[in-house]
């Protein structure tokens, strides 16, 4: 309701089982689908052509949805150039002024959802739903964000001194940052980074991820068409190392804002903190080893669909996802059996279709490296299920959800990012094991908890270092301004994205004194 939320709303939502709504969107979906999408460096505004790769959909690889020009060096170093000279301008427009054109973007995001939503399905292979999902959270992390920059960067602060002298305090953008978006959110997480960065004042070079740059470049077009001027903000798609070098190595970028692994953004930190100049900023957001306790008192219908929504939505690849599901002992066989069951109804398929709850994974290298982790994990452990696949997604990407039970956590040997499940089984009064177990792995993001004793939840809160805890539902989708979402240790920097805090590291303070005697 608008009393708790105050004047920003976060988006509506969408019924696909509804044809009235549905079958409009879906048309032009289609129809957007018919002209073959494009990316391509954009540099103060003006589209740059390079060496042209030709994008495929993951989910059938012989169908080219686009063609994507790369960014190189020369290109890099040009965007930074532009955007170092362009930021002081940006930063004095002031919150008030960056919060409408953040506002603009968000109305035109919406207004574009179907063919926004129509690459994401096609690039990134996302389900409907979760096409709808990313679109609703782009806008969301828009207009959150704007309603930050207009509280909290509109004008100064002032603050109390002595007689005859007057105070202020202001917040201001630090500089040009680097956003470094990951490709499982290649809509919401590319648009939550770079308008956190633009609301506090900074200027940008976007780099989305190497696998979905069509879908960056819709977006950084409806950015630029809201307002947000081309010298403030640069689209740069190509390869993380090449635009990376010259990125990290420049002292006149202040910071960088990276979505991914936890081994990239170490190499990120590590390159920035080599440079000579100033100490950059990096928030990072990793990945997670995301545990799911179940104690003896859950309902054991609740926690099948959580925990199989949790591990196996959008193909497991959510940095949130369920990884390893904790249940207790006495209960074990019957919850299993009805997680299995909760699996075997899973539709695996064409994104496209409606009735799909599982798409493809992103490319050959992520299928390889699950399918490699499924093979060590029959061998070392007990597979509980392996969904079967079928001729038709011998074209695409994709990977069947799998259950397996193995010993103990310390069993994984990192993230394994898909539709895996791993299951411990935990006796009564071992809760306390369990909890340094899951912090053993020195990730931190999300954790889930079933139990129907507030006590053991209130116990499992205390103890686990987890950035977002859910009990008794899911562990997926958070909700900008509600969940605000990022781990900690392996997991992320924080701040968390969509949160209160996460502008304020974006920007720097500055104190204004004046002797009024
Ligand atoms: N915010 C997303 C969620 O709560 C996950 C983000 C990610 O995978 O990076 O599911």
């Amino acid at each position: 309701p608008a009393d708790i939320l105050g004047a920003r709303r976060n988006s509506s939502g969408f019924l696909w089982s509804d044809p009235v709504s549905a079958d409009p969107v879906r048309a032009t979906m289609e129809r957007a689908l018919q002209s073959p999408a494009e990316a391509m460096p954009l540099i103060g505004g003006a589209p740059r052509e390079g060496a042209v790769e030709v994008a495929f959909d993951p989910s059938d690889r012989s169908r080219a949805i686009g063609r994507v020009s790369v960014a190189g060096e020369a290109e890099t170093e040009e965007a930074l150039e532009i955007a170092v000279k362009a930021q002081a301008k940006w930063d004095r427009l002031g919150g008030e002024g960056r919060a409408e054109i953040l506002e603009k973007a968000a109305d035109l995001f919406e207004k574009n959802r179907s063919e926004l939503m129509a690459l994401i399905v096609r690039e990134a292979g996302k389900t409907l739903p979760t096409a709808v999902g990313e679109v609703r959270e782009a806008v969301d992390f828009l207009r959150y964000y704007a309603a930050e920059a207009r509280a909290h960067f509109s004008g100064p602060v002032r603050l109390p001194g002595p007689t005859g002298e007057s105070n202020e305090l202001t917040l201001h953008g630090k500089g040009v940052f680097a956003c470094i978006s990951p490709w499982n959110f290649p809509l919401a997480i590319f648009t939550g980074q770079i308008a956190g960065a633009l609301a506090a004042g900074n200027a940008v070079l976007a780099k989305p991820a190497e696998t979905t740059p069509l879908v960056a470049m819709a977006g950084t077009k409806l950015l630029l068409e809201a307002g947000v001027p081309g010298d403030v903000l640069h689209l740069l798609p190509g390869s993380g190392p090449v635009i990376g070098k010259v990125m990290f190595a420049d002292p006149r970028l202040a910071g960088a804002i990276f979505t991914g692994s936890t081994r990239t953004a170490t190499a990120i930190n590590r390159a920035l903190a080599m440079r000579d100049g100033p100490i950059a900023t990096v928030i990072a957001e990793t990945g997670g080893q995301n545990a799911m306790i179940v104690d003896s008192t859950a309902l054991p219908e609740q926690v099948a669909r959580d925990a199989v929504m949790s591990a196996f939505d959008s193909a497991g690849q959510r940095c949130s996802a369920l990884r390893v599901l904790f249940v207790q002992e006495d209960v074990a066989d019957k919850m299993l059996d009805m997680i299995i069951g909760f699996s075997e109804e899973l539709a695996i398929g064409d994104p496209f279709d409606p009735a799909t709850d599982i798409g493809p994974v992103i490319n050959e290298t992520a299928r390889q490296n699950l399918s490699n982790h499924a093979e060590k994990m029959t061998r070392r452990a007990k597979l509980l299920k392996a969904l079967p696949l079928g001729p038709q997604h011998e074209n695409g990407f994709f990977f069947a959800p799998h259950i397996f039970e193995i010993g103990a956590i310390s069993d994984l040997e990192g993230e394994v990012f898909g539709p895996v499940m791993h299951v411990v089984r935990y006796g009564a009064g071992q809760l306390d094991k369990v909890c340094e177990a899951v912090n053993s792995t020195g990730f931190g993001l999300t954790l889930g908890v079933h139990s129907r004793i507030e006590a053991t939840a209130a116990f499992v809160r205390e103890r686990v270092r987890a950035g977002n805890i859910y009990v008794n539902r899911n562990q997926i989708g958070a909700v900008v301004g509600v969940q605000p979402f990022g781990g900690e240790g392996l997991s992320g920097t924080g701040p968390k994205a969509g949160g209160p805090q996460y502008l304020h590291r974006l920007a720097l303070e500055r104190t204004y004194t004046v002797n009024t005697t």
